[in-house]
């Protein structure tokens, strides 16, 4: 192909899909980034506007999606990501889970385009088997509170396969477990933002239930690393990607407590309906067919993000006593 390959990023205004849109420009693509800013923002592309081979489409894609022009890849990264936000936007998580990725996968077959579907390890839900390989089915509460964003990614799996199976659609399907870095939002509710902004501003840190529940957090470079090889890779079946050093939640506070170099108030809240009890993504697979795994340290890519906070206006230097974030 002389040309360079056209790639459309849904969620390209958000967390992850922003940094997808960096590294597929760096790799010579031409991307097209659709995003309804629900919460996605601009100022994660904010950059990329002006650049050559980078084009930003504000657009729903639960509606129908027009590209113009040949498309070879396609990444469908749009949804609320995070348990405050798919709460708050439970129908919205459920549309753009179903209806969006039936639209994102009408256009990969329309285009003969490849589709990454962004799913997640809550398809596994409260698991129990540990840690999660991908051939295990998970243990999901459909009319829980989290059900919204499981069944919607289920759905959306079953869909991709689907569109595989029947049409010959080409697939690939990225379980992402718990991601951190810069261009998190920082209201977003997430563990990582929420203790690191408290922190920042001065306020004690909200640990949900006894912190002893655990989670492994993959930090966002090793992350696309991953999903940019899984998008050239041949596997079509599930790929988990993400950091198998498991830490509890109050493993967590030590951590930044170590950078922070100083002990840090904390409050127990009572934990959230359905909060998985441990997480850790078996990643044999991807290992062994993508050569991959995650290399930077979590006290690394915590003070890279700690950085990213302090840099942003609207959030207090140490020391400072804010408002908690609502
Ligand atoms: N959590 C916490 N304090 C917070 C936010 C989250 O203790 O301020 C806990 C939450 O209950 C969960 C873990 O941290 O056990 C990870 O939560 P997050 O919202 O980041 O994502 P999840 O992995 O639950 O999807």
């Amino acid at each position: 192909m002389s040309r360079p390959p056209r790639t459309l990023v849904t969620g390209g205004a958000g967390f992850l899909g922003s940094h997808l849109c960096d590294r597929l420009l760096r790799e010579g693509h031409e991307v097209i980034c659709a995003d309804n800013l629900i919460t996605g923002s601009l100022k994660n592309i904010a950059h990329l506007f002006g650049q050559e081979g980078f084009r930003f489409l504000k657009q729903d894609v639960t509606e129908y999606l027009y590209i113009e022009g040949p498309v070879e890849y396609i990444l469908h990264f749009a949804s609320p990501a995070s348990p405050v936000d798919y709460l708050r936007l439970p129908i919205q998580t459920l549309k753009v889970g179903s209806l969006g990725t039936h639209k994102a996968l009408g256009l990969a077959k329309a285009k003969r385009a490849r589709l990454l579907l962004a799913s997640t390890s809550e398809v596994y839900g409260d698991p129990q088997v540990h840690p999660q390989p991908e051939s295990y089915w998970g243990h999901v509460n459909p009319v829980g509170p989290r059900g919204v964003y499981d069944e919607a990614k289920r759905f959306a799996e079953a869909m991709t396969m689907a569109y595989h199976r029947y049409h010959g659609v080409e697939t690939r399907i990225a379980r992402i477990f718990n991601t951190f870095g810069p261009r998190m939002r920082p209201n977003d509710g997430r563990v990582v933002s929420n203790f690191l902004i408290q922190a920042l501003e001065g306020n004690p840190l909200t640990v949900y239930g006894d912190g002893r529940q655990t989670r492994s957090f993959c930090y966002v470079s090793d992350l696309v690393d991953g999903l940019f090889r899984l998008l050239m890779s041949a596997e079509g079946e599930p790929v988990n990607l993400g950091n198998p050093a498991e830490r509890t939640i109050r493993d967590l506070v030590a951590a930044i407590e170590k950078i922070l170099g100083r002990s840090l108030p904390v409050t127990y809240n009572p934990l959230p309906q359905d909060d998985p009890r441990v997480r850790q993504p078996d990643i044999t697979r991807a290992r062994t067919l993508l050569g991959w795994e995650p290399k930077v340290e979590l006290e690394i890519g915590l003070r890279e993000t700690i950085d990213y906070f302090r840099g942003q206006p609207d959030i207090g230097g140490e020391g400072r006593v804010a408002a908690p974030p609502a």
